[in-house]
């Protein structure tokens, strides 16, 4: 098996204010430990995102604690989880065994000299604590390593003695932030007041490891935060930013078994699938690189793009979906703008200009308007296809389509095929979220469940009506929600084969409701961007030609970095992109022909304009 280390950055201190605390992070600190937190040290730290521990139970509550042994059976005694304590050698053995075994205590922190022993105590049955040590340096950290540590305090280390420590001790090695890597979401919510849930994910990525401390995310302006001769930006020391040498056969066997056989033509099981979601640093590169090479096999070196224009008709909506800035209603918590509705004739008057403007298609969508019923989105086609006959309808979510039939009393087949007769040419894979409803429960809460949005697109594909498949991802979600989605997305397509494309939509935060109430994280991180589209390709390789890169959430120099991870597809010129601006994204609202065309051949790819089907535009699709 593969070591495994964990380390974190942490500095000791009295007091924390945020300048302080932002000045170490910026240096590297992702944790400061204090003896008692007062309530401008917490303030303070959290501003700057940077995690507190306590090592007494004075002051106010932290986010975690390193005591003694008797302090660590207090915190047990008032239901304080094992994940926010570490026990500090006391030298008494008994003590220490007795704590551990009775808090169930993450770690168990001691010197360099008590490695050994404490190594023994965690080796006991029913203990399940790492050793935790402070080092100094590389040589310490090695001897502490020998010695039976599986966790690492840093204190005021560099980047490239970070780096050094990597390539030293071989294997996995994770900087976690206060918790050990991998406590999910859902325990963090179940056990953390609302301030510190907030605090909490700040700090962590999807697998709950440290987030890395550049600003970027999706929506944020700015080049892609990562090297040229790499995927991954894990790591940010020279010696990993000057080297993109890393291959296949560098991998662990059962990451390089799985990448094998999809070379092979064997398609990853779903736990395989979940293994690719869980790779780090070097793994993110060749994960991407096998996905480049499938994406040659199936497309060569062309690049797609459509000329469309988004239509969203309101934002007006009584769903209260967690992530949305768009909409806006009674129960919407961050009103933005004004509520609009448009009318009929000036959804046809917006695709007149588009099609005059060379659209060959609209995308129609928008909020569940209180007063819309299915009749609404018939009308709208007929009105539509009256005006334009040639223009592409691509049109609807699964909850609108599932609404509208509601509304109307019939069954979803009936109300899918009048959208069909009036002129309805494929559906937006959207309303997706995460198909796992443990997530889309806190993400959004009164939206369709998994089944139903499965059923309206098995519906769809069966009175043939095509659609795309999406996957926000980057809230609250984590790596076995999203090999859970990607499976829903493969039993529909080897059912029916009728989805075109697969779009992952990575969350924009800066607007989202659920982020401004301290319930999500800041978006994904970058290696989590290029994992999720490069799992797609590898995923969905014979089944789903066609994997976009989203340039409205990542911007177009992020974007047309992953052609070379798996993606063939840039998506629309939109012409009025509203929801991810309404979320804050700062990538503008439209993109050109010549934009895109340009992008794709500055990274020496072939730029081809396509239809909603990826026919060839002399084909309009009607
Ligand atoms: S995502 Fe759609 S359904 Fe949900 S609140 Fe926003 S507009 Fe309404």
């Amino acid at each position: 098996m593969t070591m495994r280390i964990t380390y974190a950055h942490m500095r000791p201190a009295e007091k924390v204010n945020a300048l302080w605390a932002t000045t170490r992070r910026r240096e590297g600190t992702t944790v400061v430990e204090v003896s008692s937190l007062d309530e401008a040290s917490w303030t303070g730290a959290t501003e700057a995102k940077v995690g507190t521990v306590s090592t007494t139970l004075e002051g106010v509550e932290p986010l975690a604690w390193v005591v003694s042994p008797r302090d660590a059976l207090v915190l047990a005694k008032r239901g304080v989880p094992g994940w926010r304590i570490t026990v500090v050698d006391s030298g008494v053995r008994a003590d220490i065994v007795d704590a551990l075994a009775r808090t169930q205590a993450a770690f168990v922190r001691t010197g360099r000299t008590g490695a050994g022993m404490q190594a023994e105590i965690t080796a006991l049955p029913g203990i399940s604590a790492a050793v935790s040590v402070f080092v100094d340096d590389v040589p310490d950290a090695v001897e502490a390593v020998a010695s039976g540590a599986s966790d690492l305090v840093l204190r005021g280390w560099t980047s490239s003695m970070v780096g050094d420590l990597r390539d030293t001790l071989g294997g996995t090695v994770i900087e976690r932030a206060v918790y050990p890597v991998g406590v999910s979401v859902d325990a963090l919510r179940a056990n953390l007041p609302a301030q510190h849930f907030a605090a909490a994910l700040d700090l962590v990525d999807a697998g709950g490891a440290a987030r890395p401390k550049y600003d970027w995310a999706p929506g944020v302006g700015g080049p892609a935060p990562v090297s040229p001769n790499r995927f991954s930006a894990q790591w940010g020391d020279e010696a990993w930013i000057g080297d993109g040498t890393v291959t296949l056969a560098d991998m662990p066997p059962d990451l390089q078994g799985i990448l094998a056989r999809v070379l092979d033509g064997e398609a990853p099981s779903r736990d395989e699938v979940l293994r690719l979601f869980s790779a780090r640093g070097a793994e993110v590169d060749v994960i991407a690189q096998v996905a480049d090479t499938l994406r040659r096999q199936v497309k060569g070196d062309v690049v797609t793009f459509v000329v469309n224009r988004n239509i969203n008709y309101t934002n007006q909506c009584y769903f209260k979906c967690g992530f949305c800035a768009f909409s806006k209603g009674p129960r919407s918590l961050e009103l933005r703008g004004e509520p609009y509705l448009m009318t009929i004739p000036q959804v046809v008057e917006r695709t007149v200009e588009a099609y005059e403007r060379g659209a060959t298609e609209v995308c129609l969508q928008g909020g569940i308007h209180p007063d819309f019923d299915g009749d609404f989105y018939v009308a709208l086609l007929e009105a539509i296809k009256h005006h334009v006959p040639t223009m592409h309808c691509h049109g609807f979510t699964p909850l609108e389509v599932w609404q509208g039939a509601a509304t109307l009393g019939v069954p979803i087949g009936d109300f899918l095929a009048r959208l069909k007769a009036a002129g309805l040419g494929t559906l937006p894979g959207t309303a997706a979220e995460i198909l796992d409803d443990r997530i889309r429960e806190h993400l959004c809460p009164d939206k369709v469940r998994t089944a139903q949005w499965a059923e309206v697109m098995l519906t769809a594909h069966g009175l043939g009506l095509r659609s795309t498949a999406t996957m926000m991802f980057g809230h609250i979600d984590d790596a076995v929600s999203w090999a859970n989605h990607f499976e829903v997305i493969r039993t529909i397509q080897r059912t029916t084969g009728g989805f075109t494309e697969f779009v992952p939509l990575p969350f924009v935060h800066m607007g989202a409701p659920i982020y401004l109430r301290g319930r999500s994280r800041r978006g994904p991180t970058w290696d989590e961007v290029v994992l999720v589209h490069a799992v797609a390709r590898i995923a969905f390789h014979g089944m789903i030609d066609n994997i976009q890169a989203s340039w409205v959430k990542l911007g177009l120099e992020a974007g047309t970095r992953l052609l070379s991870a798996g993606c063939n597809d840039l998506g629309g010129t939109l012409m009025d992109e509203t929801i991810s601006h309404a979320a804050g994204a700062s990538h503008g609202t439209a993109m050109t022909t010549e934009e895109f065309e340009e992008a794709i051949v500055a990274v020496g790819r072939t730029p081809l304009q396509r239809t909603t089907l990826y026919g060839e535009v002399g084909d309009r699709v009607s």
